[in-house]
């Protein structure tokens, strides 16, 4: 067998079959106390691919920070062939003041590739650009929704690039969004250097969800199987085959006021069905939320206060509702059986 030469990363030296933690500096705090990012590199014995999985972007997105934290715990990744560079948290400046952005109050994933002497959120951008991302072959980045929105599982994937499409079907996630690249973000400069990439967007801001971690660490190991970082599992049971939406709409509040939502993430609705409703705190009865067209939802807000034109549902439509209906309601059932199985810790040599 082929034996895997040392990775150089941040000039150090990772030698095969070995780890190594790294705290790559990205500037310092008022009180003039370095800022780091803690990144984690495996490099297996043999060599393959290098996987960079990266989370907290956006900095109060916190289920990837438990995803990292549990792939780089798992007993598989003993074997692991190629190299995986792992950081759990990209912004730590956001997660420090539990927050998407940074204290420029830019958002990060708006400013790659970056630059050297831009503004601060650039010059972050810049550095995990040049120094982290252009060190991997391949990229999945986790995300969540926002403060009070909570996503199905799901990958976001420009799927013109054949490379991250084929990553985004082994995720595994029941639902493939196509996603155009938006301009600054991870993925985009990840499309532009030739590096793989796809998102996994995942539960809530500010939570843990479990189904959503579960589904992540799931996920990243199956994207590593078929990179043929690990040996592919043999699986007893039927494998989800993800379903890609054909386009996905908001569906958005007709109205201010209290909100009552009738539906939960991954269930099917059909056109002109009621899903809602909204009302004042005096009213009797309250204005029907209709769905606009048949479809699955893929995300919503868990709050119930709206001003009108605030996204309610988020809807992926599909060429075949009920496959995509089957699909997610294995994953769920799946994920159910799999938050409750006990998680292995890594064995030290
Ligand atoms: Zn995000």
């Amino acid at each position: 067998m082929l034996k895997a030469g040392s990775f150089e990363f941040l000039d150090e030296v990772v030698a095969p079959g070995t780890r190594k933690i790294f705290n790559l500096a990205i500037g310092g705090l008022y009180t003039q106390k370095d800022i780091s990012v803690p990144i984690a590199v495996v490099h297996g014995k043999v060599p393959g691919p290098r996987l960079l999985v990266c989370a907290a972007i956006h900095g109060d997105e916190l289920n990837g920070i438990e995803i990292v934290r549990r792939v780089l715990h798992s007993s598989w990744l003993n074997n692991v062939r190629g190299t995986l560079i792992a950081v759990p948290v990209v912004n730590v400046l956001g997660c420090i003041q539990r927050t998407r952005y940074l204290p420029d109050r830019r958002d990060l994933n708006r400013c790659f590739p970056g630059s050297m002497d831009g503004s601060l959120a650039g010059r972050i951008a810049h550095i995990f650009n040049t120094k982290v991302l252009q060190s991997a072959t391949h990229a999945i980045d986790l995300h969540t929704g926002a403060i009070d929105r909570s996503n199905l599982p799901q990958i976001r994937v420009h799927l013109a690039s054949p490379k991250a499409e084929e990553m985004a079907h082994a995720f595994g996630a029941p639902v493939i969004v196509n996603a155009p690249i938006r301009d600054g973000s991870l993925r985009g400069t990840g499309e532009d250097l030739g590096i793989p990439i796809i998102t996994y967007e995942a539960g809530e801001a500010l939570r843990y969800e479990e189904q959503s971690i579960a589904g992540g660490v799931r996920g990243v190991r199956r994207v590593m199987e078929s990179l043929g970082m690990l040996t592919m599992r043999k699986r007893g049971r039927k494998i989800v085959k993800p379903v890609v939406a054909r386009s996905s709409a908001w569906i958005r509040a007709p109205e201010s006021g209290f909100l009552t939502l009738y539906c939960s993430l991954g269930d099917r609705i059909r056109a002109d069905e009621t899903i809602g409703m909204i009302c004042g705190p005096l009213d009797d009865e309250g204005v029907l939320i209709k769905a606009p067209h048949s479809g699955i939802v893929i995300g919503r807000t868990n709050l119930p206060l709206a001003y009108e034109g605030e996204a309610v549902y988020h809807i992926a439509r599909f060429d075949k509702v009920t496959e995509a209906v089957d699909v997610v309601g294995e994953f769920q059932t799946h994920m159910q059986e799999r938050s409750a199985e006990q998680f292995t810790p890594i064995q030290n040599a």
